[in-house]
């Protein structure tokens, strides 16, 4: 069974009827055996299901994305806990902090974490310092 939308192009009834199958339809139309129940004209027409049909596969796709997000976030979070646990914070000086490491300290299994802009990242590299970046979720964020 089917079920659709119909619409009266002569009066504007719309209603909803069954149809055995989208083949039925079409036959009962062609042998004009479709008539609107208010005026009884056989200008009826299936009325167009397409918006609602594309909202339910908009937020199925909304869905499966925030999924995969979720996974990404938990995946970083546990970077950012393992980072924690085992590199030294030092915030907006880490290209300060990573250059006297690589210059001067002789203890090279000592780690460290913070924020550096493109350019510093760029100059260390330049230098032969090892950097990572990954994403940064705050800790309030869910
Ligand atoms: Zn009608």
């Amino acid at each position: 069974m089917i079920k659709y939308n119909l619409i009266c192009k002569y009066c504007d009834n719309k209603f909803d009827s069954w149809f055995v199958s989208s083949q039925e339809y079409d036959k009962l139309k062609k042998l004009k055996y479709l008539n609107c129940h208010l005026c009884n004209s056989t200008k009826v027409e299936k009325s167009l299901m397409a918006p609602s049909i594309l909202n339910s596969k908009d937020s199925n796709l909304t869905i499966s994305k925030n999924e995969k997000l979720d996974k990404v976030k938990k995946t970083i979070k546990e970077y950012q806990k393992f980072i924690r646990k085992n590199f030294k914070y030092v915030g907006d000086n880490f290209a300060h902090e990573a250059r006297s490491l690589h210059y001067n300290n002789k203890d090279k299994s000592k780690n460290i974490y913070g924020s550096a802009s493109a350019d510093e990242i760029l100059e260390l590299k330049e230098e032969g310092i090892d950097t990572e970046i990954i994403p940064w979720f705050q800790d309030n964020e869910n």
